[in-house]
């Protein structure tokens, strides 16, 4: 048995990456093996499981934990993915503290959580290795077909259950590449690029159709692929970045942070990418200033750090605890050395054309109001100039305008932007148009994106069936009448 001392709990590759003896995969999968079987066997599979409770899927942990401990780990992969698409996504990304992990009854009483999310994320990673996942097993192949708009999670997810039901699937997206922000959003170092590929592959080649730099509303009506299958999902996520309306509209350093992300993520991948080459989207040796303090911050932070900025700034205008980001993302971004300056607002760009510097003033935090959260307040004479080569505002989504992207009217939304849907049916104000993901809930995460999508599959079926039984039963009558004449 292989025994590692002092391995890196965050970083375990980098310090077996150091041993020469094996190789890397090999070696690698020894000690997840170890930590996985060691972890599982932590889980108390107490009375009332609060991880499996706190899972947006309600996934069934305590079995796979109990099956991993004992080392039955096909049996473990085919519980995990009866309630998950893509177990070994969430397991990287979930922000588990949140979630499964946070609710631990072990981590409750103070001798840290199991490791669920890495847990999750192994045993599917053994399933992919030895060649456990297999293309879809379509038991019938049906007549009736569903276009979904968006390859994100949540459109991916409902593919999967359409696609094992037998229906035709279509899927539309303006990228170049499915997987939505799991593909361009969420950076490399958090969710390895091919992890996602492979999940796409294998939809690929299950029969599900992709039509890739397709934009509905521009490259395709909506009315058309309307027309064109029994039901739509729109699954479209949401992608108008907010922003501080500060002055400098023109500078060239001040970019949103998708672009920045999208930039990186796309030379990850190997793609040409003008902006980056030529610097503008590119921290390197840069120093770099990022407002705002949500989880995508967090990923822009990382990837300038990455990126090799001489520094990396983070604004945010309330305190740390105030922050909306994971606190784990917080704790990884400090270690790598980026500076939080908590409780600051930029007011104002400094700068003959671009933006040199960003006039920032410190921040308290006041009385509560009605809501009970803390409101800030500006210290008066406390302002400050902060170097600034590159600026990445990340404050977060909004929905891009869809009834008018689509030129539908009839597409109701809510005073937020997001499509109103009919909670019992995932149905929007248009007959057999449903929608799932972040383009209903608003920015959001990976694993309601799949949980989403998943009972949107479910109410289209039915919609489907419903429709269908309508068809032949229109038809029997209209036989029984002819038979009369
Ligand atoms: C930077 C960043 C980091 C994140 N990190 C995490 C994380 O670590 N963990 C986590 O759980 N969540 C994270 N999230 C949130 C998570 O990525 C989203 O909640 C999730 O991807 C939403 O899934 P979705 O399928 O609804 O939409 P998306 O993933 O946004 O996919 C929507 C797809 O629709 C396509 N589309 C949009 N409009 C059209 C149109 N008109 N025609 C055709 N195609 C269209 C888009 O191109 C896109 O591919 C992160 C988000 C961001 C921005
Ligand atoms: S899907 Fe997310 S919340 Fe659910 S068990 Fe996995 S890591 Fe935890």
């Amino acid at each position: 048995m292989l025994k590692f001392v002092n391995i890196d709990q965050k970083n375990p590759e980098k310090k077996v990456a150091q041993s020469r003896s094996k190789n890397f995969e090999e070696i690698y999968l020894e000690f997840a093996k170890e930590k996985a079987e060691e972890q599982a066997s932590r889980c108390s599979q107490c009375g009332i499981p609060f991880c499996q409770v706190h899972c947006p899927l309600q996934n069934n942990i305590p079995d796979w934990l109990k099956l991993t401990a004992e080392n039955r780990l096909k049996e473990a992969y085919e519980i995990s993915s009866s309630t998950n698409n893509m177990p070994e996504i969430c397991g990287r990304i979930c922000p588990q503290d949140r979630l499964c992990e946070g609710n631990c009854v072990i981590e409750q009483s103070g001798h840290g959580t199991v490791t669920i999310g890495s847990i999750e994320k192994y045993i599917t990673d053994v399933a992919w290795e030895k060649g456990w996942i297999k293309n879809i097993d379509i038991p019938k192949e049906r007549k009736s077909n569903v276009g979904i708009i968006g390859s994100g999670p949540a459109g991916l997810a409902a593919a999967e259950q359409l696609r094992k039901k037998g229906y035709g699937v279509t899927i539309y997206d303006r990228y170049d590449r499915p997987g939505g922000l799991l593909i361009y959003g969420i950076p490399n170092f958090k969710l390895e690029k091919d992890i996602v590929i492979r999940r796409t592959e294998r939809l690929k080649n299950s029969g599900v159709q992709f039509q890739m730099n397709c934009e509905i509303g521009s490259s395709l009506n909506f009315d058309e692929i309307k027309d064109k299958h029994d039901a739509i999902l729109i699954a479209t996520g949401v992608y108008k970045p907010r922003k501080i309306n500060l002055n400098k509209n023109n500078a060239t350093n001040i970019v949103p942070a998708l672009d920045f992300l999208i930039a990186s993520n796309k030379k990850g991948l190997n793609d040409l990418v003008e902006n980056f080459d030529n610097g503008l989207l590119n921290a390197k040796d840069k120093n770099v200033v990022v407002v705002g303090g949500g989880d995508t911050a967090m990923d822009c932070v990382r990837t300038a750090v990455r990126q090799g900025a001489k520094s990396v700034k983070c604004l945010y205008r309330r305190d740390q605890n105030n922050m909306p980001g994971s606190q784990r993302e917080v704790e990884n971004a400090i270690e790598e050395g980026v500076d939080f300056q908590w409780l600051t607002l930029p007011l104002e760009y400094l700068g003959e054309n671009n933006v040199e510097k960003t006039k920032v003033a410190r921040m308290q935090l006041g009385s509560p109001d009605e809501s009970g959260r803390r409101s800030a307040e500006i210290i008066p004479n406390s302002e400050t100039n902060l170097v600034s080569d590159l600026i990445i505002e990340a404050l977060g989504f909004e929905p891009e305008n869809i009834p008018q992207m689509f030129n539908k009217k009839e597409l109701d939304v809510t005073q937020w932007g997001t499509l109103k849907i009919n909670y019992k049916n995932m149905m929007t104000s248009l007959n057999g148009v449903f929608a799932a993901g972040d383009i209903v809930r608003g920015a959001s995460l990976v694993v309601w994106g799949i949980k989403d999508g998943r009972d949107a599959a479910e109410h289209i079926h039915n919609f489907i069936l419903k429709n269908e039984n309508k068809i032949s039963l229109l038809e029997t009558l209209s036989d029984q009448k002819l038979a009369h004449v």
